[in-house]
């Protein structure tokens, strides 16, 4: 049976994030031939929605309201559910980012529906879609499916692929103005860390460093390396523990959850707790001088040596076969 399906993009700096496109392909399966609207919150937003309609939406819902610029629980929530009276949606997608994990529980606490979370496919089975969704640290795979109510999913950044885009699609856009009120925080200044390049959890390389870096120094070569392959540098707790880099860039149980297409882990020992953010990475590469070092296990391809030669090394060689190419 076909849904309505209502899927919640997410802006960023103005922008979207890539999430969002893959949420809007997860949202086309669950619909099974309905109608995948695009939700848009925050302020001016409105210039988003083509992006929306190319990546695969039946048509886009704009939310504006002051008080919608930054994120907060309060007037996310209330806007939201202001947008699902209206449409009433037999489906909803979000990412599973900061935003998704925090609203998602409460709107499906409000609307009395199931919620899987994390999920990192999506398919049909008949009329159910069927999620799936890491377990016990990414060890185990459980297939879930909401038996009744509202289809209500996370999906985890990476994982789910969008639909090419078209450039030549249009669709209608239509505003909702929502009534926020009673907020218990209102957020007066955003002051970001100068991080820069590319996302972390969306990116497709990420060169991590762990304790055996050694330095913040030690990092530069590593993000040297990140930098040739357009990618981003992160790290274990081991590295932001010993004041090496700053905690937003930690993976693991307590930490970034990241499923790039290549991972390579410096310096890391691959501990349980780091495994738990990085083992569904698609390809794995490790290097460290230790050959029985617990990273190997989940390794694709190994280096036992000292990092301090192999870095520089791979980034020339590497930078030799991107170039001449
Ligand atoms: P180490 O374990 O010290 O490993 C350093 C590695 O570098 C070693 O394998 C060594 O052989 C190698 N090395 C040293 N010098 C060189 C060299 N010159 N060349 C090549 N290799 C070299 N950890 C996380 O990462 N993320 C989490 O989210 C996280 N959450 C946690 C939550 C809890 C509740 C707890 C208890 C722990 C958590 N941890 C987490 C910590 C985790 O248990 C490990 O302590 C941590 O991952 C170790 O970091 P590391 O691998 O960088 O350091």
């Amino acid at each position: 049976m076909a849904k309505k399906v209502l899927v919640i993009g997410e802006v960023r700096e103005g922008e979207l994030r890539n999430v969002s496109f893959e949420a809007v392909a997860a949202g086309r399966t669950v619909a099974n031939g309905g109608e995948v609207i695009g939700v848009l919150l925050g302020e001016n937003v409105s210039g988003l929605s083509s992006e929306l309609a190319q990546y695969g939406v039946d048509r886009v819902v704009v939310v504006e309201h002051a008080e919608l610029k930054s994120y907060t629980t309060d007037a996310y929530q209330q806007a939201l559910l202001q947008v699902f009276d209206v449409e009433s949606p037999e489906g909803v997608i979000l990412g599973h980012t900061s935003i998704g994990k925090d609203v998602a529980p409460r709107l499906a606490m409000k609307l009395s529906a199931g919620l899987i979370s994390d999920a990192v496919s999506v398919e049909l089975d008949g009329d159910d879609a069927v999620f799936t969704r890491p377990i016990y640290s990414g060890k185990a795979f459980e297939k879930k499916k909401i038996k009744e109510g509202i289809v209500f999913a996370t999906i985890r950044p990476n994982n789910i692929t969008a639909i090419e885009p078209d450039p030549s699609k249009t669709v209608d856009v239509s505003n909702l103005s929502v009534d926020i009120k009673d907020l218990r925080t209102t957020i007066k200044d955003v002051v970001r860390k100068a991080t820069g390049g590319v996302d972390l959890s969306e990116a497709n390389v990420i060169v991590a460093g762990g304790r055996g870096v050694k330095s913040k120094e030690g990092f530069a070569p590593l993000q040297e390396l990140a930098d040739l392959l357009g990618g981003a540098v992160g790290a274990s707790r081991g590295a932001c523990d010993a004041d090496y880099c700053d905690y937003g860039l930690q993976i693991g149980q307590t930490g970034k959850v990241v499923t790039p297409d290549l991972y390579i882990a410096i310096g890391i020992s691959g501990a349980i707790q780091h495994l738990a953010g990085m083992s569904n990475s698609k390809v794995i590469v490790a290097i460290n001088k230790d050959p029985e070092a617990p990273i190997f296990e989940v390794a694709d391809y190994g280096i036992v040596g000292d990092l301090f030669e192999i870095v520089p090394l791979l980034t020339e060689e590497l930078r030799n076969v991107l170039v001449s190419n």
